[in-house]
C-alpha cells in the first residue's frame, strides 16, 4: 500500500508556544490553471490501484465544468449534493466502504467545490486508510496513518478550507474536523475562473468570512508578525474587492478573493480568529446557519468590540445592498441561548485571542448570551 505526505506528525503543536503547521505541497495559481489537472496527478496516477477519486460539487453536474474533469476510463466521479446538509461522518464512512469495496485503494482523491467539497475530501483521503468510523478520529491528532493524496480545486472562495489543516464533519454527537498534518491537501488548483458563478450573495458572505478572519487574527494576543504579513494583505484585497472602485464580480477581482481567501486561512492559523468566531459556532450548531452567513450575521452587532472593522463591513454591506436578518434573538427563549452560549463558552482560545490573559472574567456565560441577544 502506498500512502502520501509521511511527514505527519504526533505533536500537539496546537500547545506549543510557537505553532508548527503543515503547509499545502504544491499550489498552482492563475486563470485556466484547472486545465493542468490530468498533468498535475500524472506522476501519482502510478501509485495503488492507478485511478482516482473525484468528488464533485453537485453544482457543475451537467455543466461546462463536468466534461473538463480530464479523468480516465477507470477513475470514480460522485456529485455531491452539500445542501442543505454540511459534511457528515455518517457520508463520508459510507463513500469510504463502497469505493474500497468496488475498487480498492485509489490513487489518489481529487476534491472540485466549496468548503464543504474540501472537507470530504480530505476526510475521505485519511478515512481510505483508517479503519472504522470517522466519529473515532474527530478531534486533534487521532488519526492513525497518513491518507492517500489529496487534491483541492476550491470554487468558492472565503472559508480558507483549502489551506487549512482541519475536514471539519457533523457527527452523532459532535461537529469537530479531523485534524491533523495529513489532513492538508498535497496539491491545490487555484482557478479564479471557477468562482466566477458563485451567486452575488454567497460571494459576499464568504468573501466576509476572509474579511472577518483577519479583523479577528490582527484583533487579539496572538496576533504576530507572520500572521500580520498575511492578514493585512488579504485586507487589502478584501478592500479592492469589495469596496475599491472597480468592486464587485469581476475576473480581476476573482484572481484577488482566490488569493485572499488562502491567506486569511493562514493569517488565522499563525494566530487565531476571535468573537465573532466563537459565537458563530454557536449560532451554527443550535441553529445550523451556515458559517460564512452566521458571521455577517453576527458581526453587524459587533461595533464596539471591532471598531474599525465593523465601520467597514458596514460600508461593504451597505454597497453590495445586502440585506442580514435582524431581531432573531426574539424568537429564543433562555434554554436556547444557553445552548448556544455553551458551545460558544467552551471555545477558550478564541476568546483568549480576543480578551486575553483575564478573558474568563468578562467571557462568562451571561455575557455571551447577552451578546446573542443583540441578534
Ligand atoms: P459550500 O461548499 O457549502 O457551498 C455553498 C453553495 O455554493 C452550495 O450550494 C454549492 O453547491 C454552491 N457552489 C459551489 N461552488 C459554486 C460555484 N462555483 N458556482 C455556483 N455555486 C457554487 O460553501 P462554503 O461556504 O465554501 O463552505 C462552507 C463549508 O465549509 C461548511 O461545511 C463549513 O463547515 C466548512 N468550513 C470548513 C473550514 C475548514 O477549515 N475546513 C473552515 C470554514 C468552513
Ligand atoms: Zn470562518
Amino acid at each position: 500500500m502506498s500512502v502520501r505526505a509521511e511527514s505527519g506528525t504526533t505533536d500537539n503543536s496546537e500547545n506549543m508556544l510557537h505553532k508548527n503547521f503543515k503547509n499545502i505541497e504544491k499550489v498552482t495559481y492563475g486563470r485556466g490553471a484547472f486545465s493542468q489537472l490530468a498533468e498535475t496527478v500524472k506522476p501519482v496516477r502510478k501509485e495503488n490501484k492507478n485511478y482516482f477519486v473525484y468528488v464533485v460539487d453537485n453544482y457543475f453536474k451537467g455543466k461546462e465544468l463536468s466534461n473538463k474533469l480530464q479523468n480516465e476510463p477507470e477513475d470514480l466521479i460522485y456529485f455531491i449534493d452539500v445542501d442543505p446538509h454540511e459534511p457528515t461522518t455518517e457520508h463520508i464512512d459510507a463513500l469510504r466502504d463502497e469505493i474500497l469495496a468496488k475498487k480498492g485503494l485509489p490513487s489518489g482523491v481529487i476534491g472540485i467545490g466549496g468548503g464543504s467539497i474540501m472537507d470530504i475530501a480530505k476526510a475521505l483521503s485519511l478515512m481510505l486508510t483508517n479503519e472504522g468510523s470517522s466519529t473515532l478520529y474527530q478531534g486533534l491528532n487521532l488519526i492513525k496513518k497518513p491518507g492517500v493524496f489529496h487534491l483541492g480545486v476550491p470554487t468558492i472562495s472565503g472559508t480558507g478550507a483549502e489551506v487549512s489543516m482541519t475536514a471539519v464533519l457533523t457527527g452523532p454527537e459532535k461537529k469537530l474536523g479531523l485534524k491533523c498534518d495529513w489532513t492538508v491537501f498535497n496539491q491545490v488548483i487555484l482557478d479564479p475562473e471557477l468562482i466566477a458563478t458563485v451567486p452575488t450573495d454567497w460571494w459576499f458572505f464568504t468573501g466576509m468570512d476572509t474579511y472577518i478572519h483577519c479583523i479577528e487574527s490582527e484583533s487579539g494576543i496572538r496576533n504576530n508578525a507572520f500572521s500580520l504579513a498575511y492578514g493585512e494583505q488579504a485586507l487589502k484585497l478584501c478592500r479592492e474587492v469589495y469596496l475599491g472602485d472597480k468592486a464587485g464580480q469581476t475576473p480581476e477581482n476573482n484572481d484577488k478573493l482566490m488569493v485572499a481567501s488562502l491567506m486569511g486561512g493562514l493569517s488565522l492559523t499563525y494566530s487565531e480568529v476571535g468573537v465573532c468566531h466563537a459565537l458563530s459556532y454557536g449560532l451554527s450548531k443550535i441553529h445550523g446557519t451556515r458559517h460564512c452567513y452566521a458571521n455577517c450575521v453576527i458581526f453587524q452587532h459587533l461595533p464596539d468590540i471591532y471598531p474599525q472593522g465593523h465601520k467597514e463591513f458596514s460600508k461593504m454591506i451597505e454597497k453590495h445592498k445586502i440585506k442580514l436578518p435582524q431581531g432573531l434573538s426574539k424568537e429564543w427563549d433562555d434554554a436556547t441561548l444557553t445552548a448556544m452560549a455553551q458551545v460558544s463558552y467552551n471555545l477558550p482560545f478564541m476568546w483568549n485571542h480576543a480578551f486575553g490573559d483575564n478573558y474568563k472574567e468578562i467571557a462568562t456565560l451571561d455575557y455571551i448570551k447577552d451578546l446573542f441577544r443583540r441578534l
